[in-house]
């Protein structure tokens, strides 16, 4: 404030001055002029020299001067070298995000919010086969053109990864990871997980192999049993006991290697292209009545159709994942227990729910109830004659029929198994006998 009433006095004077030399000079008129005139000039020169100032000097010192504009280029001054400052730091930053991208093995690509290529590091190159001349701004999925990628970038869910193999060697599986970032722009990461993907292959191949190659003799050992307990009647008893525990452990190994051989199958390609409509009606009423003879009039059984639409997948699949979760009830529920077999709709899709009110399970169990082995109750699932590959089994099915499982329950209160679909698995009955006449 201090400084413009300054610059006003100034300019006063200025007139005034001229005012008064050309009322000497018999000319008010013109010295007033005179006076406005050499103000005028002095404004003009600071400001020429702010522009060239700002031109052509922007990184020397601002020009000197007082008063109201020599307060103007300090500002301007100060306020440019703090901006440089800034830049300086952020480039320093970016240069060290930009280093320690380089140095990684893994690709890193920076797209921006259409999705083009803005920047990567050199492993993307080896790795995804990017070329820093001319693919500089192109769209990612001009130069990653797999199909998955294509679907798993347009649909915007990046919670899982993707595994694909790379797209310039076949040979090697790559996993695709996007993350969101800033104003909608996007990170790719993509790593080499070949070495991961033959050790696990290697497990799935073993596995199955050995569950294969048991097959034949326990086959062999069943058989023999089966005979010799035929005749049981003519053995001592201590003997005939013998026999019979040796078919029950046979029967357990039996069912053990039958599961693993299942699971492994089902393991070989995540998802399942079969449609075949399913009536879930009739498929509940088949594992009702093998429940029932499994439950030998323990428990009580009902079906509850609340939903028309049938199911999209492989029927035999489904109805091993469902008859797991059934059976369970059977050999977890207790004795007197009521299960309900229920296929009903669930928001604009469907699910299908085994609940029983039985013994019910601790939360604390759930989270881990689908991994292969895990009981919660070692000694009585071992009773029970399950191989604790029920509910891996059951993930299986639902995954390859892109559908979940839920469960709900709490000691004493019963438990819910709930498989949720999604909509484009389950099809009204008319969508669905177009399917079946095709
Ligand atoms: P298992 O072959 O041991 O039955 P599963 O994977 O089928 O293996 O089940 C895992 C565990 O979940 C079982 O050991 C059992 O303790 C528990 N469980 C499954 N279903 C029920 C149920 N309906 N009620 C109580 N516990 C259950």
């Amino acid at each position: 404030m201090r400084l413009w009433s300054r610059e006003l006095w100034r300019l006063a004077g200025l007139a005034l001055a001229g005012l008064v030399i050309g009322w000497l000079a018999s000319a008010p008129g013109l010295g007033l002029s005179a006076g406005l005139a050499v103000s005028l000039a002095y404004h003009l020169r600071q400001l020429r020299a702010l522009h060239q100032w700002l031109t052509h000097r922007s990184q020397a010192e601002p020009p000197a001067a007082s008063g109201l504009w020599g307060e103007l280029f300090d500002r301007l001054y100060k306020y440019q070298k703090a901006q440089r400052l800034t830049q300086e730091r952020l480039r320093a930053t970016l240069k060290r995000i930009q280093e320690s991208s380089e140095a990684m093995s893994d690709s890193v690509v920076m797209l921006d919010r259409r999705g083009d290529l803005e920047w990567w590091n050199s492993a993307a190159e080896g790795m995804l086969g990017l070329k820093a001349a001319h693919d500089r701004g192109q769209h990612i999925t001009n130069l990653l053109r797999d199909p998955r990628f294509i679907d798993y970038f347009e649909a915007r869910d990046y919670r899982e990864p993707l595994t694909l193999p790379a797209p310039i060697d076949e040979r090697r599986v790559l996993q695709f990871q996007i993350t969101l970032y800033g104003d909608d722009e996007r990170l790719l990461m993509a790593r080499d997980i070949t070495r991961l993907h033959r050790l696990e292959q290697m497990r799935r191949d073993f596995v199955a192999n050995v569950s294969h190659e048991l097959r034949t003799p326990l086959t062999v050992l069943a058989g023999y049993l089966e005979t010799y307990l035929d005749h049981a009647d003519q053995m001592p008893p201590r003997l005939a006991r013998g026999l019979g525990q040796m078919q029950e452990q046979t029967t357990r190994m039996q069912n053990l290697v039958n599961d693993l051989l299942l699971l492994s199958r089902l393991e070989i390609d995540q998802r399942l292209e079969e449609n075949t409509p399913v009536a879930v009606g009739s498929m509940l009423e088949t594992i009702r009545r093998d429940a029932e003879s499994l439950s030998g009039g323990r428990h009580e059984f009902a079906i509850e159709i609340e939903e028309d639409r049938q199911l999209l997948g492989s029927e035999q699949e489904l109805r091993s994942a469902i008859s797991n979760l059934v059976f369970n009830a059977v050999r977890y529920a207790g004795d007197e227990s009521r299960i309900v077999l229920r296929w009903r709709p669930w928001g604009n899709t469907a699910c299908l729910e085994i609940e029983d009110d039985g013994q019910g399970i601790d939360p604390v169990h759930i989270p881990r109830l689908t991994e292969r082995f895990y009981r919660v109750d070692k000694g009585r699932s071992a009773a029970t004659g399950g191989t604790g590959l029920g509910l891996a089994i059951v993930k299986h099915v639902l995954l390859r029929h892109d559908a979940r499982l839920e469960v709900e329950s709490h000691p004493g209160e019963g438990a819910l198994f709930r498989c949720v679909f999604p909509v484009e698995r389950v099809a009204d009955a008319a969508h669905g006998d177009q399917a079946q006449r095709a």
